[in-house]
Formats: C-alpha cells, structure tokens, sequence
C-alpha cells in the first residue's frame, strides 16, 4: 500500500534530504587519486551525525557501513573498505539518513580524474534518465510512465538498464510501496498523485543488463564485467510537481 504523505511529512523529509545531499557533495568533493572508500565512508558518517541523523544504512540487513561505494563494474552495494581509487574509475556512491523519523536517499557516480569517453557518456546519460523519469512524475501519470522515461532514454544510447534492482517508496520506512522499476511499458501501475514520495535511482549498465552478486554477499556486479552507474533523488509529488528533495539546492 502507498503511504501518501502530508505536506509537514514531505517538509520534515525535506530536512533528511538536505543532509543526504550535503554527505554527498562533501564526498564528491573528497574523492580522488589514493582515498579510500573507507575515507568517503567515513566523512558521510560525520556529516550525518553532525546534523543529528543516523546513516540509515548502517547495520541495515548487517550492513556494516554508512554508504555503499561501488566502482566500475559494480553496481550497487559494495562495501567500503581500504580499496584506494585510481585514476579513470568511476565510483557510485549511495547514501541514506534517517531524521526526525523519516529517510531520504540519494546517490551519484563521480569520477576519478580522467576518464574514458564511453564511461563519461554512461555517466552523463544515467544522471540524464533520472530527470526524465523526474519529469514524468505528474499528477494523473502512471507509475510506469517513469520506468518507460527511463529505459527509452537508456537505450536510445545503447546502455542497459538493470532489472533485478528497483526504486521505492520512502518516507518513515527507507523502502515502502510502491517499486519503481527503471524498465517497462508506459501507463501501467498505480496512479500519481500528491503526497506520493519516490526514490527513483536508475542504474545503467554499459554492456548487458545482467547482474550478479559477489561472494561477499552484498556487492552487486555486471555479469558482463561492463561499467555501472547509479543516480538517485528522493521525489515528492506535490501540487505544483516534483520536487527533489535531495538536491544539494535545496534552501
Ligand atoms: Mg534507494
């Protein structure tokens, strides 16, 4: 079931999200040749912490850290740990506050110094598909309307979009009704309306879109060993449109 949330809901996400946009940006600023994905982890916990929330993926499922760092062929949920960033990797970083009872989420893929042209033009088209699916999200839209933005535009790259992982809803749970897949014909599922609150986090692949996880239980990786990347904005719908919630703009 969809939980639909009131405006003072969607204004106290508001205060999750800003937090999760400045751990990010504080990260991006952080990344580059020699840190380590334990470092990056490390300042989004402080930020989090600075500003009175808890990382929401900490210890979530046993998870044992505050972001998920994944590079290059990775494409969700890797574990950051003492692996230094070298230069040409792309790293996806994502990350979840829990504050004042309710969640906001977000990632973003950086890049290491200089990098391929084919993994700038995954990166730039992967962050582009999140705003298509953005702008898809209106009142008397269907939910499948952003999946249909997503995948059209992926693929009119010939990039691939991932299937066995999904957006979500989010709000006092980090993951509620409904999935958002990134894939699918348009008109179909439930019907948007104010109120609806969106994690819409759109992963591409640059080869195939099969997706398989490592021994370490956690870390997701493209079966074709092909680059990955992830964006993701938490989205309220309101009575004028979307609105992000975890844009580093906010005020
Ligand atoms: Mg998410």
């Amino acid at each position: 079931m969809i939980k639909f949330k009131s405006t003072r809901e969607i204004q106290l996400m508001k205060e999750s999200g800003k937090v999760v946009a400045e751990a990010l940006h504080e990260m991006g600023r952080a990344i580059d040749i020699g840190v380590t994905t334990g470092k990056l982890d490390k300042i989004a916990e402080k930020c989090i912490r600075k500003h009175g929330g808890e990382p929401a993926f900490l210890g979530y499922h046993n998870f044992p850290a505050s972001i998920c760092a994944s590079i290059n062929n990775e494409v969700v949920h890797g574990i950051p740990g003492l692996r230094r960033l070298q230069e040409g990797d792309i790293i996806s970083i994502d990350v979840g506050v829990r504050l004042n009872g309710y969640y906001g989420d977000a990632a973003a893929t950086f890049s290491v110094g200089r990098i391929s042209e084919e993994a700038r033009k995954l990166i730039d088209v992967t962050r582009n598909s999140l705003y298509k699916a953005i702008e898809a999200m209106q009142s008397g839209k269907r939910l499948s309307d952003l999946s249909y933005a997503v995948q059209s535009y992926v693929e009119s790259y010939s990039f691939s979009v991932v299937r066995s992982y999904v957006g979500h809803g989010i709000g006092e749970d980090m993951h509620e009704d409904p999935q958002v897949p990134n894939f699918g014909p348009p008109g179909r599922g439930p019907l948007l309306q104010p109120g609806i609150v969106l994690a819409i986090e759109p992963m591409v692949n640059s080869g195939s879109w099969e997706v398989e996880v490592m021994n370490d239980q956690w870390t997701v990786v493209t079966s074709d060993g092909s680059l990955s990347a992830h964006f993701e904005h938490t989205v309220a719908l309101g009575e004028n449109g979307p609105e992000v919630l975890t844009s580093p703009q906010q005020s």
